[in-house]
């Protein structure tokens, strides 16, 4: 059987009216007026309202029934605005029901109080929203972009393999009991990272894919177990040509998804400067509360808790001075301590003076010298800290400048704000073992050509080609330039403080190849979810993914994961018979 459709129902316009159509749907809401029915019928294109003069010549037709329907376009009398196709109306002349529906557990419709667990059990429904089903289409809509752009750029898509090796790139691995060689485990891939270089040595030159990802790590408002990355290499481009070649892209989709022109070449804030002025490695810039440097003016202040703390620094909050209470405080107290971050202090000013519990610290001149250099008025509040570790105080300072943010609303909707953070360090010293480091992106990453001698006497001062592409706050994205000889590989290693045993085993098989050639090169990875959560304006990964797990990494609607039989644990060599 042939179904008769002409139209799609979102694509009615008011120059159709007088034509005969065949639409399919399901009938997103029902109302009798006057004995004449009125149904909105759904499709995958949007809504379009039926009329139906004659309801005793139709079919029963409830909620979410799958209909057939047969008209004419009409014009409507009193136009809807809000609707694209609000100018026009269907008047029925037959109506087939395709299937019925049961009452759903939760209405179809944009505004729902349904809870999340309900929505994701019940998955295909919570699609029918249109509200879901866009995003899925901005989503596919960047995969579009990115086939077209990159394509269109010389690239050449290749997909890596799912079963890999372990290596540990940083995050948990999702393990895979072989069933072959039991004992033995594949890993799902964190990134196509290592497979994406070896296309380089391989000549490819240039390469890119939508490749799914897997880390097993606490789940997030922004972060799920699996993503999906928009990854890319390139040979013999330097880190200012790959970040043009890649602000290229982001100018389309911006373009294509939200009409943003958006400004080129974008800013680029080297590491620090991130982290010193927004206490942040993502910084939103589209608002102040800059972090301020209070070592100078506060170093000589009697306080205890300063003796021996190199970094003294604080935050301006304008107006929050009576509003912010001492319950309050603590709790702003405990959201610093997540970064590490001990013993918030703060002062306000009153009466043109400056008041609370550290004023007692501080001679008159102090308390005008901080009033002047800060620029404080009345009614400001200055929270500070101190600390020994430079990334704890900017990430604990840092932390409370977005929640400041989120509370005075100073982001405005509809806005956006691209930039790259740049010259990340090399290394991350572990805190309180000296001596020791962990790669800060990973091991394979470019130090700065000028930063080399320093790996022998001051790892933690080199600086990298690492760059992250950072939108409205978020990690959009990031890469890196890497290591193509041999030799500085090993000595990143070493300062990492793996053994040549331990390199050999974990990443023999990929740094050997490094000695029949390896070319200059580089990438980077976006993160699609993310770029789909800043295109549809959401704070929510799971709305721009068809299928997300909630926050217990559990799926409602399958149940996974789940125990399996003891068969299967046998087959695979992991039941209590095989030991
Ligand atoms: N593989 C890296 C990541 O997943 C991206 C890159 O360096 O290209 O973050």
């Amino acid at each position: 059987m042939k179904i008769e459709r002409t139209d799609y129902n979102g694509n009615l316009r008011k120059e159709d009216a007088g034509r005969e159509v065949a639409l399919c749907g399901w009938a997103a809401k029902v109302r009798k007026l006057g004995g004449i029915e009125f149904i909105d019928l759904r499709d995958s294109t949007g809504i379009v309202q039926l009329t139906v003069n004659d309801p005793d010549s139709i079919p029963d037709v409830r909620n979410e029934y799958v209909l057939h329907v047969k008209g004419k376009v009409g014009l409507k009398k009193d136009p809807n605005p809000s609707l694209p196709t609000g100018e026009v109306e269907v008047i029925v002349s037959s109506i087939e029901v395709f299937n019925k529906a049961e009452t759903t557990p939760f209405i179809i419709a944009d505004k729902t109080d349904a809870l999340e667990d309900t929505r994701l059990q019940y998955r295909y429904l919570d699609i029918r929203r249109p509200y879901i089903l866009n995003k899925l289409k901005a989503r596919a809509k960047i995969v579009k972009d990115f086939h077209e752009y990159f394509d269109e750029k010389g690239f050449l898509e290749v997909d890596t393999p799912a079963l890999n090796v372990s290596s540990p790139e940083g995050a948990k691995e999702y393990l895979v009991p072989s069933r072959v060689h039991h004992g033995s485990f594949y890993a799902l891939p964190q990134s196509p990272q290592l497979w994406k270089q070896l296309l380089m040595i391989g000549g490819v030159e240039r390469y890119y894919q939508v490749a799914k990802c897997f880390r097993d790590e606490d789940l997030r408002a922004d972060r799920q177990p699996e993503f999906t990355q928009l990854d890319e290499e390139v040979s013999f481009l330097n880190q200012d040509e790959i970040l043009a070649l890649n602000e290229g892209f982001l100018a389309k989709i911006f373009k294509d998804l939200v009409g943003y022109d958006v400004p080129l070449p974008l800013r680029r804030i080297p590491y620090w400067e991130a982290m010193d002025t927004y206490g942040s490695d993502k910084p939103d810039t589209r608002y102040g509360l800059e972090l301020r440097d209070l070592k100078e003016l506060l170093k000589d202040v009697p306080f205890k808790g300063f003796e021996g703390q190199e970094y003294i620094k604080g935050i301006v909050i304008p107006g929050q001075g009576k509003e912010t209470s001492r319950k309050a405080l603590d709790e702003l107290n405990l959201e610093a301590r997540k970064f590490n971050l001990k013993g918030l202090l703060s002062l306000k000013v009153e009466s043109g003076e400056l008041a609370g519990s550290f004023a007692k610290f501080l001679t008159p001149e102090q308390k005008k010298a901080l009033i002047a250099s800060l620029g404080l008025k009345e009614d400001d509040l200055l929270l500070f800290a101190s600390s020994s570790y430079r990334r704890d105080i900017d990430f604990g300072l840092g932390a409370l400048r977005t929640l400041f943010a989120k509370k005075l609303n100073l982001i405005k909707p509809g806005t956006y704000d691209l930039l790259w953070v740049v010259d990340f360090p090399m290394f991350d010293p572990v805190e309180g073992e000296p001596g020791k480091y962990v790669a800060e992106h990973h091991p394979f990453t470019r130090p700065r050509d000028e930063d080399l001698p320093l790996l022998d006497t001051k790892p933690e001062e080199v600086l990298a080609y690492a760059y992250d592409i950072v939108i409205n706050g978020y990690e959009a994205g990031g890469g890196t330039l890497r290591i193509y000889d041999h030799d500085t590989q090993w000595k990143i290693f070493k300062i990492l403080g793996l053994s040549d045993q331990e390199v050999a085993k974990k990443f023999g098989w990929f740094i050997d190849a490094f000695r029949y050639g390896a070319p200059p090169h580089g990438g980077i990875a976006f993160g699609l979810d993310r770029l789909a959560m800043v295109l549809t304006g959401t704070d929510n990964i799971r709305d721009v993914e068809a299928f997300p797990k909630n926050l217990q990494a559990t799926d409602p609607l399958s149940h996974a994961p789940q125990p399996v039989t003891d068969e299967q644990l046998e087959a695979v060599g992991l039941s209590e018979k095989n030991k």
